[in-house]
Protein backbone atom coordinates (compact mmCIF):
# COMPACT_ATOMS: atom_id res chain seq x y z
CA UNK A 1 0.00 0.00 0.00
CA UNK A 2 1.41 3.52 -0.87
CA UNK A 3 1.42 6.15 1.86
CA UNK A 4 -0.78 8.61 0.77
CA UNK A 5 0.23 12.41 1.33
CA UNK A 6 -2.62 13.28 3.76
CA UNK A 7 -4.77 10.85 6.15
CA UNK A 8 -8.14 11.77 7.53
CA UNK A 9 -8.97 9.54 10.73
CA UNK A 10 -12.84 8.34 10.32
CA UNK A 11 -15.70 8.74 8.10
CA UNK A 12 -18.34 10.50 9.64
CA UNK A 13 -19.47 14.01 8.43
CA UNK A 14 -16.22 15.42 8.85
CA UNK A 15 -13.95 12.86 7.33
CA UNK A 16 -15.95 12.84 4.25
CA UNK A 17 -16.04 16.46 4.13
CA UNK A 18 -12.04 16.85 4.32
CA UNK A 19 -11.93 14.23 2.04
CA UNK A 20 -14.17 15.43 -0.42
CA UNK A 21 -12.46 18.61 -0.39
CA UNK A 22 -9.13 16.61 -0.65
CA UNK A 23 -9.99 14.92 -3.68
CA UNK A 24 -11.85 18.13 -5.65
CA UNK A 25 -8.16 20.04 -5.03
CA UNK A 26 -6.37 16.77 -6.13
CA UNK A 27 -4.76 16.39 -3.18
CA UNK A 28 -3.92 12.42 -2.25
CA UNK A 29 -5.86 11.25 0.62
CA UNK A 30 -6.36 8.16 2.40
CA UNK A 31 -9.39 7.97 5.25
CA UNK A 32 -8.92 5.27 8.03
CA UNK A 33 -12.56 4.02 9.33
CA UNK A 34 -12.47 1.84 12.40
CA UNK A 35 -16.06 0.86 11.86
CA UNK A 36 -17.79 -1.17 8.68
CA UNK A 37 -19.98 1.51 7.51
CA UNK A 38 -19.19 5.52 6.43
CA UNK A 39 -21.63 8.14 8.03
CA UNK A 40 -20.14 7.96 11.83
CA UNK A 41 -23.16 9.01 13.90
CA UNK A 42 -25.24 9.43 11.42
CA UNK A 43 -26.50 6.10 10.67
CA UNK A 44 -29.87 5.30 8.49
CA UNK A 45 -30.94 1.79 9.58
CA UNK A 46 -34.12 -0.15 7.78
CA UNK A 47 -34.34 -2.59 10.48
CA UNK A 48 -37.96 -1.54 10.80
CA UNK A 49 -38.97 -2.06 7.34
CA UNK A 50 -38.30 1.84 6.00
CA UNK A 51 -35.23 4.18 6.55
CA UNK A 52 -35.01 5.28 10.24
CA UNK A 53 -32.05 7.68 11.27
CA UNK A 54 -30.19 6.30 14.61
CA UNK A 55 -28.17 9.45 15.30
CA UNK A 56 -28.57 12.54 13.15
CA UNK A 57 -32.39 13.44 12.39
CA UNK A 58 -32.51 16.81 11.25
CA UNK A 59 -30.77 18.73 9.86
CA UNK A 60 -30.78 22.08 12.08
CA UNK A 61 -30.49 26.08 11.17
CA UNK A 62 -31.68 24.74 7.59
CA UNK A 63 -30.50 27.88 5.71
CA UNK A 64 -27.28 28.20 7.51
CA UNK A 65 -26.30 24.28 7.18
CA UNK A 66 -23.83 22.84 4.36
CA UNK A 67 -25.86 19.78 4.06
CA UNK A 68 -28.95 21.54 2.73
CA UNK A 69 -27.50 22.21 -0.55
CA UNK A 70 -27.53 17.96 -0.88
CA UNK A 71 -31.16 17.75 0.59
CA UNK A 72 -33.22 17.55 -2.29
CA UNK A 73 -36.08 16.06 -1.15
CA UNK A 74 -36.12 17.60 2.19
CA UNK A 75 -39.42 18.15 4.31
CA UNK A 76 -39.24 20.96 6.51
CA UNK A 77 -40.38 19.44 9.45
CA UNK A 78 -41.84 22.47 11.17
CA UNK A 79 -44.67 22.61 8.84
CA UNK A 80 -46.15 19.75 9.75
CA UNK A 81 -45.28 18.78 13.56
CA UNK A 82 -47.79 19.34 16.56
CA UNK A 83 -47.06 18.99 19.61
CA UNK A 84 -48.69 16.87 22.15
CA UNK A 85 -48.10 17.18 25.94
CA UNK A 86 -49.30 14.33 28.47
CA UNK A 87 -50.00 15.50 32.00
CA UNK A 88 -49.82 12.10 33.51
CA UNK A 89 -53.82 11.23 32.88
CA UNK A 90 -54.64 13.56 29.87
CA UNK A 91 -53.19 15.65 27.28
CA UNK A 92 -52.14 19.55 27.91
CA UNK A 93 -55.53 22.14 26.59
CA UNK A 94 -54.26 24.61 24.05
CA UNK A 95 -54.01 26.92 27.01
CA UNK A 96 -51.78 24.53 28.37
CA UNK A 97 -49.47 24.69 25.69
CA UNK A 98 -49.34 28.18 25.43
CA UNK A 99 -48.35 28.69 28.82
CA UNK A 100 -46.20 25.73 28.26
CA UNK A 101 -44.38 27.48 24.98
CA UNK A 102 -44.37 30.93 27.19
CA UNK A 103 -42.14 29.12 29.79
CA UNK A 104 -39.81 28.09 27.34
CA UNK A 105 -39.06 31.54 25.86
CA UNK A 106 -38.62 32.43 29.12
CA UNK A 107 -35.71 30.00 29.42
CA UNK A 108 -33.81 31.26 26.21
CA UNK A 109 -34.61 34.29 27.24
CA UNK A 110 -32.57 33.91 30.72
CA UNK A 111 -29.92 32.21 28.77
CA UNK A 112 -29.29 34.91 26.66
CA UNK A 113 -29.15 36.77 29.42
CA UNK A 114 -27.07 34.64 31.33
CA UNK A 115 -24.28 34.95 29.17
CA UNK A 116 -23.46 38.58 30.94
CA UNK A 117 -20.14 37.98 33.14
CA UNK A 118 -18.39 34.46 34.00
CA UNK A 119 -19.78 31.24 32.36
CA UNK A 120 -21.99 29.16 34.68
CA UNK A 121 -24.47 26.23 34.23
CA UNK A 122 -27.40 26.87 32.48
CA UNK A 123 -28.73 25.44 35.59
CA UNK A 124 -27.81 28.44 37.47
CA UNK A 125 -29.44 30.97 35.25
CA UNK A 126 -32.97 29.53 33.72
CA UNK A 127 -36.05 30.12 35.52
CA UNK A 128 -36.74 27.30 38.30
CA UNK A 129 -39.78 28.55 40.24
CA UNK A 130 -42.76 28.43 38.02
CA UNK A 131 -45.23 25.51 37.19
CA UNK A 132 -43.86 24.48 33.80
CA UNK A 133 -39.81 25.06 34.54
CA UNK A 134 -39.07 21.56 35.78
CA UNK A 135 -40.40 20.33 32.15
CA UNK A 136 -38.92 23.00 30.02
CA UNK A 137 -35.48 22.37 31.93
CA UNK A 138 -35.66 18.56 31.39
CA UNK A 139 -36.42 19.06 27.64
CA UNK A 140 -33.90 21.44 26.71
CA UNK A 141 -31.39 19.74 29.03
CA UNK A 142 -31.60 16.31 29.32
CA UNK A 143 -33.96 15.68 25.96
CA UNK A 144 -32.53 17.78 23.81
CA UNK A 145 -29.09 18.39 24.63
CA UNK A 146 -28.44 15.03 26.30
CA UNK A 147 -27.26 16.35 29.34
CA UNK A 148 -28.80 17.90 32.49
CA UNK A 149 -28.88 22.08 32.67
CA UNK A 150 -26.58 21.65 35.50
CA UNK A 151 -23.50 20.07 33.80
CA UNK A 152 -24.15 22.74 30.72
CA UNK A 153 -22.06 25.80 29.88
CA UNK A 154 -24.56 28.98 29.42
CA UNK A 155 -22.09 30.26 26.82
CA UNK A 156 -21.77 27.44 24.50
CA UNK A 157 -25.46 26.86 24.48
CA UNK A 158 -26.01 29.89 23.47
CA UNK A 159 -23.00 29.95 20.44
CA UNK A 160 -24.72 27.07 19.02
CA UNK A 161 -28.40 27.76 19.70
CA UNK A 162 -30.11 26.29 16.38
CA UNK A 163 -32.69 28.48 14.75
CA UNK A 164 -35.44 26.91 11.93
CA UNK A 165 -35.94 25.13 9.72
CA UNK A 166 -35.22 21.66 10.60
CA UNK A 167 -35.58 19.52 8.07
CA UNK A 168 -36.31 15.66 7.95
CA UNK A 169 -34.73 13.44 4.91
CA UNK A 170 -36.97 10.50 4.07
CA UNK A 171 -34.35 8.63 3.19
CA UNK A 172 -32.24 9.78 5.99
CA UNK A 173 -29.36 11.41 6.69
CA UNK A 174 -27.52 8.63 7.28
CA UNK A 175 -28.46 7.66 3.46
CA UNK A 176 -27.33 11.30 2.69
CA UNK A 177 -23.70 10.82 3.64
CA UNK A 178 -23.32 7.27 2.44
CA UNK A 179 -24.26 8.53 -1.13
CA UNK A 180 -21.71 11.70 -0.21
CA UNK A 181 -18.59 9.38 0.71
CA UNK A 182 -19.29 7.00 -2.27
CA UNK A 183 -15.84 7.12 -4.49
CA UNK A 184 -13.90 8.32 -1.75
CA UNK A 185 -10.76 6.26 -0.50
CA UNK A 186 -11.93 4.82 2.37
CA UNK A 187 -10.64 2.07 4.04
CA UNK A 188 -13.63 0.58 6.72
CA UNK A 189 -12.62 -1.58 9.70
CA UNK A 190 -9.00 0.28 9.98
CA UNK A 191 -9.07 1.23 13.34
CA UNK A 192 -6.15 3.70 14.44
CA UNK A 193 -5.07 2.35 17.38
CA UNK A 194 -1.54 4.97 17.73
CA UNK A 195 -1.09 8.56 15.41
CA UNK A 196 2.94 9.13 16.06
CA UNK A 197 3.69 12.70 15.26
CA UNK A 198 7.05 13.07 16.56
CA UNK A 199 7.55 13.87 12.77
CA UNK A 200 8.73 14.36 10.31
CA UNK A 201 4.70 14.19 9.25
CA UNK A 202 2.77 11.59 11.26
CA UNK A 203 2.46 7.80 11.28
CA UNK A 204 -0.93 5.51 11.75
CA UNK A 205 -0.44 2.29 13.69
CA UNK A 206 -3.35 -0.32 13.50
CA UNK A 207 -4.72 -3.49 12.38
CA UNK A 208 -3.56 -2.68 8.65
CA UNK A 209 0.31 -1.71 9.40
CA UNK A 210 1.54 1.77 9.94
CA UNK A 211 0.62 4.44 7.23
CA UNK A 212 3.02 7.49 7.15
CA UNK A 213 1.70 10.29 5.82
CA UNK A 214 2.21 14.78 5.75
CA UNK A 215 -0.67 15.75 8.13
CA UNK A 216 -3.56 14.16 9.78
CA UNK A 217 -7.04 15.16 10.16
CA UNK A 218 -8.57 13.35 13.47
CA UNK A 219 -12.29 13.36 13.62
CA UNK A 220 -13.36 10.72 16.36
CA UNK A 221 -15.63 11.74 19.09
CA UNK A 222 -14.02 13.63 22.10
CA UNK A 223 -15.54 10.19 23.75
CA UNK A 224 -13.02 8.41 21.76
CA UNK A 225 -10.04 10.80 22.47
CA UNK A 226 -10.78 10.51 26.20
CA UNK A 227 -10.90 6.73 26.38
CA UNK A 228 -7.06 6.37 25.41
CA UNK A 229 -8.08 4.19 22.67
CA UNK A 230 -6.16 5.64 20.10
CA UNK A 231 -3.21 7.06 21.83
CA UNK A 232 -0.63 10.13 20.64
CA UNK A 233 2.91 9.97 20.30
CA UNK A 234 3.95 12.16 21.83
CA UNK A 235 1.26 12.70 24.43
CA UNK A 236 -0.70 15.91 23.21
CA UNK A 237 -0.20 19.58 24.40
CA UNK A 238 -1.98 20.14 27.95
CA UNK A 239 -3.98 22.29 26.11
CA UNK A 240 -5.63 19.96 23.74
CA UNK A 241 -5.89 17.25 26.65
CA UNK A 242 -7.85 20.07 28.68
CA UNK A 243 -10.08 20.87 25.89
CA UNK A 244 -11.11 17.64 25.33
CA UNK A 245 -11.88 17.04 29.09
CA UNK A 246 -13.82 20.36 28.64
CA UNK A 247 -15.96 18.91 25.74
CA UNK A 248 -17.30 15.77 27.54
CA UNK A 249 -20.26 13.47 25.51
CA UNK A 250 -23.32 13.90 26.20
CA UNK A 251 -25.80 10.88 25.64
CA UNK A 252 -28.72 10.62 23.44
CA UNK A 253 -29.93 6.96 22.90
CA UNK A 254 -32.73 6.50 20.03
CA UNK A 255 -35.13 3.58 19.57
CA UNK A 256 -38.01 2.71 17.08
CA UNK A 257 -41.27 0.29 17.55
CA UNK A 258 -43.42 -0.59 14.72
CA UNK A 259 -46.68 0.02 15.24
CA UNK A 260 -50.09 -1.02 13.35
CA UNK A 261 -52.55 1.35 15.60
CA UNK A 262 -52.21 5.08 14.64
CA UNK A 263 -53.61 6.13 17.93
CA UNK A 264 -55.32 9.16 16.70
CA UNK A 265 -52.10 10.68 16.18
CA UNK A 266 -51.11 12.48 12.87
CA UNK A 267 -47.94 11.94 11.00
CA UNK A 268 -45.13 13.88 12.40
CA UNK A 269 -46.42 14.94 15.33
CA UNK A 270 -44.65 15.19 18.65
CA UNK A 271 -45.25 13.84 21.96
CA UNK A 272 -43.78 15.08 25.35
CA UNK A 273 -45.01 14.23 28.74
CA UNK A 274 -44.88 16.77 31.75
CA UNK A 275 -42.04 16.28 34.37
CA UNK A 276 -43.62 15.20 37.97
CA UNK A 277 -42.42 14.06 40.94
CA UNK A 278 -43.34 10.54 40.25
CA UNK A 279 -41.76 11.11 36.85
CA UNK A 280 -38.88 13.29 36.80
CA UNK A 281 -36.87 12.29 33.25
CA UNK A 282 -39.84 11.42 30.99
CA UNK A 283 -38.82 10.29 27.25
CA UNK A 284 -40.55 11.75 24.01
CA UNK A 285 -41.85 10.16 21.05
CA UNK A 286 -41.96 11.20 17.31
CA UNK A 287 -44.97 9.44 15.64
CA UNK A 288 -45.21 7.84 12.09
CA UNK A 289 -42.58 9.85 9.99
CA UNK A 290 -43.50 10.07 6.16
CA UNK A 291 -46.69 8.27 7.13
CA UNK A 292 -44.41 5.00 7.92
CA UNK A 293 -45.91 2.61 10.97
CA UNK A 294 -42.93 3.32 13.31
CA UNK A 295 -42.52 5.70 16.00
CA UNK A 296 -39.43 6.91 17.05
CA UNK A 297 -38.38 7.96 20.87
CA UNK A 298 -35.72 8.95 23.06
CA UNK A 299 -33.87 9.22 26.01
CA UNK A 300 -31.17 11.51 26.86
CA UNK A 301 -28.58 12.59 29.68
CA UNK A 302 -28.08 10.42 32.69
CA UNK A 303 -31.47 8.56 32.31
CA UNK A 304 -30.01 7.12 29.06
CA UNK A 305 -26.86 6.51 30.22
CA UNK A 306 -28.03 4.22 32.82
CA UNK A 307 -30.17 2.82 30.46
CA UNK A 308 -27.12 2.17 28.04
CA UNK A 309 -25.04 -0.28 30.81
CA UNK A 310 -28.34 -1.77 31.59
CA UNK A 311 -28.52 -2.77 27.91
CA UNK A 312 -30.68 -2.58 24.67
CA UNK A 313 -33.54 -4.69 26.84
CA UNK A 314 -33.71 -2.51 29.92
CA UNK A 315 -33.85 0.49 27.13
CA UNK A 316 -36.45 -0.58 24.94
CA UNK A 317 -38.24 -2.16 28.02
CA UNK A 318 -38.22 1.41 28.98
CA UNK A 319 -39.26 3.16 25.66
CA UNK A 320 -42.29 0.81 25.53
CA UNK A 321 -43.05 1.02 29.29
CA UNK A 322 -43.51 5.20 28.51
CA UNK A 323 -45.56 4.74 25.24
CA UNK A 324 -47.90 2.39 27.34
CA UNK A 325 -48.44 4.93 30.07
CA UNK A 326 -49.65 7.41 27.28
CA UNK A 327 -51.80 5.15 25.24
CA UNK A 328 -52.59 2.22 27.17
CA UNK A 329 -51.48 -1.35 26.33
CA UNK A 330 -50.91 -0.90 22.67
CA UNK A 331 -49.47 -3.97 20.72
CA UNK A 332 -45.96 -2.86 19.32
CA UNK A 333 -43.51 -4.81 16.70
CA UNK A 334 -40.19 -4.71 15.47
CA UNK A 335 -38.08 -2.55 17.37
CA UNK A 336 -34.71 -0.95 17.11
CA UNK A 337 -32.27 1.18 18.62
CA UNK A 338 -28.64 3.09 18.77
CA UNK A 339 -25.60 1.85 20.65
CA UNK A 340 -24.04 5.06 20.82
CA UNK A 341 -22.98 5.39 24.53
CA UNK A 342 -21.62 1.11 24.56
CA UNK A 343 -19.94 1.77 21.17
CA UNK A 344 -16.27 2.26 21.64
CA UNK A 345 -15.99 4.33 18.23
CA UNK A 346 -18.33 6.94 19.51
CA UNK A 347 -18.92 6.69 23.56
CA UNK A 348 -21.51 9.14 23.61
CA UNK A 349 -23.88 10.88 21.26
CA UNK A 350 -22.54 14.75 20.99
CA UNK A 351 -20.19 16.89 22.98
CA UNK A 352 -21.24 19.51 25.35
CA UNK A 353 -18.81 22.50 26.74
CA UNK A 354 -18.29 22.25 31.06
CA UNK A 355 -19.38 25.12 32.87
CA UNK A 356 -16.30 27.46 32.34
CA UNK A 357 -15.01 25.61 28.87
CA UNK A 358 -17.30 27.01 26.34
CA UNK A 359 -13.65 28.03 24.81
CA UNK A 360 -12.88 24.15 24.25
CA UNK A 361 -14.23 23.97 21.10
CA UNK A 362 -11.74 26.70 19.37
CA UNK A 363 -8.67 25.27 21.17
CA UNK A 364 -9.45 21.98 20.01
CA UNK A 365 -9.64 23.14 16.58
CA UNK A 366 -6.11 24.62 16.35
CA UNK A 367 -3.27 22.56 14.67
CA UNK A 368 -0.59 20.83 16.76
CA UNK A 369 1.67 19.97 14.63
CA UNK A 370 0.92 17.86 11.50
CA UNK A 371 -2.47 17.22 13.34
CA UNK A 372 -5.96 18.88 12.66
CA UNK A 373 -8.72 18.18 14.86
CA UNK A 374 -12.34 18.78 13.06
CA UNK A 375 -15.75 17.07 13.65
CA UNK A 376 -19.14 18.34 15.47
CA UNK A 377 -16.87 19.32 18.91
CA UNK A 378 -14.75 21.97 17.25
CA UNK A 379 -17.86 23.82 15.39
CA UNK A 380 -18.50 27.16 16.54
CA UNK A 381 -22.16 27.81 16.16
CA UNK A 382 -23.44 24.35 14.96
CA UNK A 383 -21.58 22.67 17.70
CA UNK A 384 -22.75 18.86 17.86
CA UNK A 385 -24.33 18.83 14.43
CA UNK A 386 -23.64 16.90 11.25
CA UNK A 387 -23.74 20.00 9.71
CA UNK A 388 -20.76 21.52 11.50
CA UNK A 389 -19.02 18.72 11.64
CA UNK A 390 -19.10 18.99 7.58
CA UNK A 391 -18.14 22.33 7.91
CA UNK A 392 -15.21 21.48 10.40
CA UNK A 393 -14.42 19.28 8.06
CA UNK A 394 -14.23 21.03 5.35
CA UNK A 395 -12.03 23.92 7.22
CA UNK A 396 -9.48 21.43 7.95
CA UNK A 397 -8.87 20.24 4.90
CA UNK A 398 -8.57 23.72 3.31
CA UNK A 399 -6.13 24.37 6.15
CA UNK A 400 -4.02 21.35 4.97
CA UNK A 401 -4.54 22.47 1.41
CA UNK A 402 -2.98 25.92 2.23
CA UNK A 403 0.03 24.30 3.60
CA UNK A 404 -1.44 25.21 7.06
CA UNK A 405 -0.05 22.34 9.62
CA UNK A 406 2.76 21.10 7.75
C1 LIG B 1 -29.06 10.09 18.74
C2 LIG B 1 -28.42 11.24 18.03
C3 LIG B 1 -29.22 12.23 17.48
C4 LIG B 1 -28.64 13.29 16.81
N1 LIG B 1 -29.46 14.22 16.21
C5 LIG B 1 -28.92 15.15 15.42
C6 LIG B 1 -29.74 15.96 14.61
O1 LIG B 1 -30.96 15.82 14.62
N2 LIG B 1 -29.15 16.88 13.81
C7 LIG B 1 -27.79 17.02 13.75
O2 LIG B 1 -27.30 17.86 12.99
N3 LIG B 1 -26.98 16.25 14.50
C8 LIG B 1 -27.51 15.32 15.31
N4 LIG B 1 -26.71 14.48 16.01
C9 LIG B 1 -25.27 14.75 16.04
C10 LIG B 1 -24.55 14.33 14.76
O3 LIG B 1 -24.92 13.03 14.42
C11 LIG B 1 -23.04 14.41 15.03
O4 LIG B 1 -22.71 15.67 15.55
C12 LIG B 1 -22.22 14.23 13.74
O5 LIG B 1 -22.72 13.18 12.96
C13 LIG B 1 -20.76 13.98 14.14
O6 LIG B 1 -19.96 13.84 13.00
P1 LIG B 1 -18.37 13.74 13.15
O7 LIG B 1 -17.82 13.55 11.80
O8 LIG B 1 -17.88 14.87 13.98
O9 LIG B 1 -18.10 12.45 14.05
P2 LIG B 1 -18.50 10.91 13.80
O10 LIG B 1 -19.76 10.81 13.02
O11 LIG B 1 -18.42 10.24 15.12
O12 LIG B 1 -17.31 10.38 12.87
C14 LIG B 1 -16.10 9.93 13.41
C15 LIG B 1 -15.78 8.57 12.82
O13 LIG B 1 -14.56 8.10 13.40
C16 LIG B 1 -14.62 6.70 13.53
N5 LIG B 1 -13.63 6.29 14.52
C17 LIG B 1 -13.69 6.32 15.86
N6 LIG B 1 -12.54 5.90 16.40
C18 LIG B 1 -11.71 5.61 15.37
C19 LIG B 1 -10.37 5.16 15.29
N7 LIG B 1 -9.64 4.90 16.36
N8 LIG B 1 -9.82 4.97 14.05
C20 LIG B 1 -10.55 5.21 12.91
N9 LIG B 1 -11.83 5.63 12.95
C21 LIG B 1 -12.40 5.85 14.17
C22 LIG B 1 -16.06 6.44 13.93
O14 LIG B 1 -16.44 5.10 13.63
C23 LIG B 1 -16.82 7.49 13.10
O15 LIG B 1 -17.27 6.93 11.89
C24 LIG B 1 -27.25 13.39 16.68
C25 LIG B 1 -26.44 12.40 17.22
C26 LIG B 1 -27.01 11.34 17.88
C27 LIG B 1 -26.11 10.25 18.39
Amino acid sequence: MRDPEFLVIGAGAAGIAAARTLTAAGREVMVLEGGPRVGGRAHTTHALGSPLDLGATWLHEANNNPLTAFAHDALNHDDVRERHLWLGSRWATPAELDDYAEAEDAFYEALAAGTEGPDRPVSEVVPSGGSWDATVRHWQGAQIQAMEVERLSTHDQVENELDDPNLLLPEGIGTLLTGLAEGLPIRLNSPVERLDWSGPGVVAEGPFGRIRAKAAIITVSTGVLSADSLRFTPELPLAHREAIDGLPMALLTKFGFRCADRLGIEPFHTIRKAVTAADPRPLSFIMWPFGRDHFFGFVGGEFAWELARAGDAATLAAGAAEFRSIFGPVELGASTLSDWGTNPLFLGSYSQARPGHAGARARLAEPVGPLLFAGEATALGLAGTVGGAWREGERAARALIAGNAL
